[in-house]
């Protein structure tokens, strides 16, 4: 399968989780892949190995998406490496949830500034370089649309202003035949919300599967919408929850 042969993607948050999982899928569908991390350097340069072994060219950038400079200069490095970028996924986000009394101003400005702010600077840059077919994904979440649970206010509201970003972005860019869309996870079993976590149970109930997600389904999502199949699709989001918000 080598549907995206040729193209060069950008991957913010690749080192684990949902992030790491899209990273191989696009590689392994032929693409070049660039991964941020913040934190996990060793993790991050593991799928690059992966990638690597699988035929394709990797590159692993330590780049704060908190720090606006740090996500520009990892979009810089990435056309720099591979001399073009055709495929963005937003990817890194922080699970900052909690009740009122627990959540200060610090979380709600850190919370913005990756789940909001690093995708807007992230697409900003890309735009520069992105040409027709360009593609760009950004990961929201199931409760940026339904809320069932208290906790949640300043999470939400990232990922609420994302859909909303995402619909700006794609009216911005699709008279240039680049492509801006969404896929939403619910429960999905990472190191952020894991499959064997005390929500784990009361998460499932709400699915119409029963059951938790895996990375890869998220990043099998991606990987359609990053592919010339989803060429016609703007603005749009797809759930992959299991149901949760149905
Ligand atoms: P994980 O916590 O498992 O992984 C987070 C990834 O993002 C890591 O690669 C981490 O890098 C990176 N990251 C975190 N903060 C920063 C930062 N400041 N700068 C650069 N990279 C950063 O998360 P998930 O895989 O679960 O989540 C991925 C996305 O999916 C997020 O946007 C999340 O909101 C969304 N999502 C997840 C759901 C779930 O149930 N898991 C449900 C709905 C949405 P490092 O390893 O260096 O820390």
């Amino acid at each position: 399968n080598e549907k995206l042969a040729g193209k060069v993607a950008l991957v913010t948050g690749g080192s684990r989780g949902i992030g790491a999982a899209t990273a191989l899928r696009l590689a392994a569908e032929g693409a070049d892949v660039a991964l941020t991390y913040v934190n996990s350097a060793g993790l991050a340069e593991e799928i690059a190995e992966r990638i690597k072994a699988g035929g394709t060219r990797a590159l692993p950038i330590r780049a704060d998406s908190a720090q606006p400079d740090e996500v520009e200069a990892a979009v810089e490095a990435t056309v720099a490496e591979f001399g073009r970028i055709d495929i963005v996924v937003n990817n890194a986000g922080v699970f900052t949830t909690g009740a009122l009394d627990d959540l200060d101003v610090e979380d709600f400005d850190k919370a913005f500034a990756v789940n909001v702010r690093a995708p807007f600077v992230t697409v900003r840059t890309a735009a520069r370089h992105l040409e027709q077919g360009g593609r760009v994904i950004n990961i929201g979440s199931n409760v940026g649309e339904r809320v069932p649970f208290p906790g949640f206010s300043i999470y939400s509201a990232t990922k609420a202003a994302l859909i909303g970003m995402t619909k700006a972005l794609a009216r911005e860019l699709g008279q240039r035949g680049i492509t801006v869309n969404m896929v939403s996870p619910g429960p999905t079993d990472t190191d952020a919300n894991p499959a064997g976590g005390p929500m784990a149970a009361v998460l499932t109930g709400h699915t119409a599967l029963g059951r938790f997600g895996q990375p890869e389904d998220v990043a099998a999502a991606v990987a359609y919408l990053a592919s010339d199949d989803a060429g016609n699709l703007a603005g749009a989001t797809i759930n992959v929850d299991g149901g949760f918000n149905i």
